[in-house]
């Protein structure tokens, strides 16, 4: 039998924590906050009675939907901090009252003008891994029903064209079986956000996800050739082209909607030959500030390297790359065509005339990345997902925020989000908690700085708690003159931001599209924006802050 995904958790059933990570985890935050951490009991299965599904789904759509309470409880929400609080807190009064798994693209339409005619919202859903609300089905009582829409059984890699380098791939494709189905070609798409595990090509295309890339490919935009969106109003077919000049380009309506103006069914994406050479240092900087003009330094240099990632020290030390001296940069280089060394040792200029010390600051191995601090970074990073189904029992609040701003304001920026991070965490939770960064990915023009944050909770006011700091995280970034979103995407818990970044008339025209291809507005309702004559507002997780 194939496992079943977690409803409480990040991954499989049978891929727990194991009790030795719970202890030391306990022991880590316990000395970090000078306090004892008691452990909430973990919800089960069994806790939970859920509302009974308000509609059926038609006879023709029957063997595509599901209505069992597992998931359903699977699809009530995605994987943001407020999603596991509510799920420990046995609060889900909004799940989905139907899953559907289409298995081609006709399936999709057919349920789309199901639910057009019956007043269905309908929530696309990848792999769910959204920690922005983007997969949370409380639509409101505007909607008489509301189904997730699960791409799964679309997850197949259909056609390679070897001479462009390019593949056609349906949307439900997970990150894993996506590579596994490229390889045997000596291709790669190398996207790995860090939830590759668990996230689809479509869930990546509609938020605009950030990937492997620290430089130059950061976006999964730029690998995006053509596409197939289904809309209840039909088809959107996109032309594959290497580039046109064409006036504004449709697939760039498409990426970053978010579920709001169509299905993405399948892409063709520009995919890489798997690189052979690599090279690669790990950098100790004194302090962030001057770490942070190195990264701008490289970015500017035209040398593009594939990690460029500046951790601060508290960071690094939280995940064993550090001592909690220096901050740290992880420096990289790849190729499938040629030697990375020259790229490395003028990068290592660069670094060393910003303050840097390189620590093994020679090209290595192909294993390179996997070794030292570098090393450690990455296991701590591939590790972390599981470890909120025993932090949110222990009512530790750890949550993460990432957003970009320009060089000339990065170091005011960085300053004003400590203060007000370390101000709000002291007057909610009575303790000045943690606030530490990293770069994430770097622009010639700025940084991608990426903020997690950590403070004890008070169990039973967690909701309450986490919803101020988000609010003032959400309300600094803007005014300190970041974007509300680096590559989380908006969903509807940065939809106050959003609503202040983005251009009233530029909102309005995207209103009037969603009019145009979503007439009945069932598509994600409550992301980006309300649907015409549908008065959503801020639900899910934020649901009671300023829109
Ligand atoms: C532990 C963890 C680590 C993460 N790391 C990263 C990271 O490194 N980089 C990054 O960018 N993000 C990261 N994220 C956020 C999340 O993984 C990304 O937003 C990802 O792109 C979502 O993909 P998904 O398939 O899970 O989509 P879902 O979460 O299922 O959906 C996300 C949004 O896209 C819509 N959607 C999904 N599929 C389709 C489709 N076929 N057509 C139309 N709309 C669709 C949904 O309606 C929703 O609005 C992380 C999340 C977690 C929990």
């Amino acid at each position: 039998m194939q496992q079943r995904r977690k409803f409480w958790g990040w991954g499989l059933e049978g891929q727990d924590v194991s009790e030795a990570e719970t202890n030391l985890l306990r022991h880590v935050f316990s000395s970090r906050f000078g306090l004892a951490l008691d452990m909430l009991p973990a919800p089960r299965f069994e806790d939970f009675t859920l509302r009974a599904p308000r509609v059926t789904p038609p006879p023709s759509l029957a063997a595509k939907a599901k209505s069992d309470p597992h998931e359903r409880l699977v699809h009530a929400y995605g994987k943001s901090f407020p999603d596991y609080v509510r799920m420990m807190e046995r609060h889900v009064p909004a799940p989905p009252d139907l899953v559907f798994y289409p298995e081609n693209e006709s399936d999709v339409a057919a349920i789309l003008d199901w639910a057009s005619s019956c007043n269905a919202a309908v929530i696309p859903f990848g792999g769910g891994s959204s920690v922005c609300g983007g997969v949370e089905c409380d639509a409101g009582d505007a909607y008489a029903a509301v189904v997730s829409l699960d791409m799964a059984r679309m997850g197949r890699v259909v056609e390679i064209d070897r001479a462009s380098r390019a593949a056609r791939i349906e949307a439900g494709t997970y990150g894993p079986a996506l590579e596994a189905q490229l390889k045997p070609h000596g291709l790669t798409l190398r996207h790995y956000p860090q939830s590759f595990e668990f996230s689809t090509l479509g869930g990546w295309i509609a938020t605009r996800s950030g990937g492997h890339f620290a430089t130059l490919y950061t976006h999964i935009d730029d690998f995006v050739e053509a596409m197939r969106v289904v809309t209840p109003r039909g088809l959107v077919e996109t032309r594959r082209l290497p580039g046109s000049g064409a006036g504004p380009q449709p697939e760039r309506m498409f990426i970053g909607s978010e579920g709001i103006l169509g299905v993405i069914t399948e892409a063709w994406m520009r995919v890489q030959d798997v690189p052979t050479f690599r090279a690669s240092a790990s950098v100790r900087f004194s302090n962030f500030l001057k770490g942070a003009e190195a990264v701008r330094a490289l970015a500017q240099s035209g040398l593009n390297p594939s990690n460029c990632r500046l951790i601060d020290a508290q960071e690094a030390l939280g995940t064993g790359a550090g001592d909690g001296s220096a901050s740290l940069m992880v420096l990289a280089f790849e190729s499938a065509d040629h030697p990375q060394d020259a790229r490395l040792a003028r990068a290592i200029e660069i670094v060393r005339a910003h303050g840097g010390e390189t620590e093994a600051a020679k090209a290595k191995g192909d294993s390179a990345h996997r070794e030292g601090a570098a090393g450690a970074w990455r296991n701590a990073f591939l590790r972390a997902p599981y470890f909120r189904e025993v932090l949110t029992p222990m009512s530790v609040i750890v949550d993460t925020f990432e957003t970009a701003c320009t060089w000339d304001r990065f170091p005011a920026f960085h300053a004003e989000i400590n203060r007000r991070m370390h101000d709000v965490l002291q007057r909610v939770t009575g303790h000045a908690g943690s606030v530490t960064c990293r770069f994430t990915h770097a622009y010639p023009d700025g940084p991608a700085p990426y903020y997690t944050f950590q403070a004890p909770g008070r169990p039973g006011a967690l909701m309450e708690q986490w919803r101020v700091i988000k609010a003032e995280a959400n309300a600094a970034v803007v005014s300190a003159g970041g974007t509300i979103t680096h590559h989380h995407a908006v969903g509807r818990d940065h939809r106050p931001g959003y609503q202040r970044e983005c251009p009233p008339l530029f909102a309005d025209a995207l209103r009037a599209t969603k009019r145009v291809l979503d007439p009945a507005g069932i598509l994600n309702p409550g992301v980006l924006i309300d649907p015409e004559g549908r008065n959503v507002g801020v639900r899910g997780a934020m649901a009671g802050t300023r829109s």
